[in-house]
């Protein structure tokens, strides 16, 4: 049964594939060297993962089984403002700090031998399992020039940051990430992201953005960045789309408007989903921007001294906040650890702070400040925060698709540490099995379009994400009846059911189920790099 991606049913056919490439759809009567017997299988495009945070995990596993096994064979890295380059050598060390909690604590495993950002994509060529389509994070540029600091930039100092924005153009990005509640994005005023996405303009890039708060500043959040996509020109993407915390339940309506009525004067703007109830980040997201204010060490030191732990507190307690969202103590029990950097608070790893709290006989802003300054800040959470009904009114809607806000992990080796959000493994078959075959929220062409076409029209990928000859043969097969995601929050590493066959550019990487070792992944290269004389 095969399903072109485009949304249409499907239809019932053979497809022969040449090389990387499908060669011919319909009633195939010559024999092939290999034949993969498909009867009663949807047969369909590789899944794209609009949203992932593999910069790092792919450098040290190619394989990236987590994502192979569940259909993947396209990744958009680089996200929410944190990209693995540029990078510079004076603020290296900031940029290790950074990106440890957020993308997996895993500066200590890396050689950081790479600058720039093709110096990165070239590593990345050596060999990977799935493609990438990769972006320059604004938060990696912004600390390349400016460090951590909380303050408007020079005009050297923006000149400087556009250059090396253009610069990854050229190298290939896609386009632009931010990822406003972190710092340093969430020290960046808007007009310097409209100067920023000025630069991608010129090379048809798309602004993703992880935007200045999900709970209570959502809706003026999503304003910035549809004013930031029209004021630049350029198509803009909302990531992850929420509405986190109770008192911000139901704004998913409001904000599905927004989008609406900005594509009705002209701005293409689309936005991805995992459809979890949780959300995962680094733990130190929970404080307030100015903590963070020139870096990691900075921050530790801020929560040793006691007059600066009460005023974070006050701060914390009021309703200010971009990432917090503060019903009062109710929330801490909603906080769970899932990894933290060193082996002596390993028996955190699953329990809330709440339950941290009644262990350690402490308040719960002390466990909060205690654990970031053991741990360096080298602590992750996953913080149940949505609704369920939130969650199916984005999904529903024609323009959300699917992205896993996860890295590849492993089961074994450097990826395997804590309790990794479940989205790692199964977001695309939960999609299948319980929002398709168990739920009816979506039918499954509709599902499988969000995954296949409609982010490959974003991206502009004129080659993949529909099943049609002369398109490149990412292709998955699997059982509509079966298929389901198996991870949890309690037993994350655990591979969806009913994922049977995966073919990345015309490689069998996951057969009956079982990932082969294939890296035939490819960095892709967005349609404008030489092909345009941006000025
Ligand atoms: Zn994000």
């Amino acid at each position: 049964m095969i399903l072109d991606g485009l949304g249409n049913p499907w239809y019932r056919g053979d497809v022969g594939i040449k090389d990387e490439m499908i060669k011919k759809i319909g009633d195939i009567k010559e024999g092939a060297k290999r034949a993969i017997d498909a009867e009663g299988m949807i047969v369909c495009p590789g899944f794209i993962d609009m949203h992932s945070h593999s910069d790092f995990a792919l450098l040290l596993n190619p394989k990236a089984e987590s994502k192979i096994l569940q259909g993947v064979t396209t990744e958009v890295i680089g996200n929410c403002g944190a990209s693995a380059a540029p990078i510079k050598d004076k603020t290296i060390d900031l940029l290790k700090d950074y990106t440890n909690p957020m993308l997996g604590f895993l500066k200590d495993c890396l050689d950081w031998d790479w600058r720039g950002f093709g110096e990165y994509l070239a590593k990345l060529k050596k060999g990977i399992a799935v493609n990438v389509a990769p972006l320059a994070g604004q938060g990696t540029i912004r600390i390349a020039v400016m460090g951590f600091d909380k303050r408007d930039p020079k005009e050297k100092e923006l000149a400087e940051m556009k250059e090396l924005l253009k610069a990854a153009m050229e190298e290939g990005a896609f386009g632009l990430s931010t990822g406003l509640i972190y710092p340093p994005g969430c020290f960046s005023q808007t007009e310097e992201l409209i100067e920023l996405a000025g630069v991608i303009k010129d090379y048809e890039g798309i602004y993703f953005s992880h935007i200045r708060g999900e709970s209570n500043t959502l809706i003026p959040a999503l304003k910035e960045a549809i004013t930031i996509g029209e004021k630049a020109g350029v198509s803009v993407e909302i990531s992850h789309h929420k509405a986190a915390g109770k008192a911000n339940w139901g704004k998913v309506k409001e904000t599905l408007r927004i989008i609406e009525e900005a594509r009705e004067r002209g701005l293409d703007v689309t936005s991805d989903q995992y459809p979890y109830t949780a959300t995962s980040t680094g733990l130190s997201a929970l404080l307030p921007d100015w903590v963070h204010e020139g870096g990691v060490k900075r921050l530790v030191g801020r929560l040793r001294d006691p007059q600066t732990r009460r005023r974070i507190r006050k701060d914390m307690e009021g309703d200010r906040l971009i990432y917090w969202n503060p019903l009062k103590a109710t929330e801490w029990s909603n906080i769970m650890i899932s990894a933290v950097g060193t082996e002596r608070n390993r028996e955190l790893e699953g329990k809330s702070i709440e339950e941290i709290a009644k262990l350690w006989d402490k308040d719960s802003f002390d466990v909060l400040f205690d654990l970031l300054i053991e741990e360096e800040s080298n602590v992750r959470m996953v913080f149940f925060r949505m609704s369920e009904d939130d969650v199916i009114t984005v999904m529903r809607h024609p323009t959300t698709m699917i992205g896993s806000d996860g890295a590849a992990i492993s089961r074994e080796g450097p990826l395997s540490k804590g309790k990794p959000h479940p989205r790692s493994y199964g977001t695309f078959p939960r999609i299948l099995g319980k929002y398709v075959r168990e739920e009816k929220v979506l039918t499954l062409e509709d599902a499988v379009r969000k995954m296949t076409f409609l982010p490959a029209q974003k991206l502009k990928l004129r080659d993949r994400g529909v099943l049609k000859q002369e398109y490149k043969a990412d292709i998955v097969v699997f059982d509509p009846e079966k298929v389901k995601d198996r991870a949890t929050y309690t037993y994350p590493h655990q591979q969806p059911e009913g994922i049977l066959y995966v073919l990345v550019n015309g490689e069998i990487a996951v057969e009956e189920g079982k990932y082969v070792g294939k890296t035939a992944g490819k960095v892709l290269t967005p349609l404008s790099v030489g092909a345009l004389t941006p000025t």
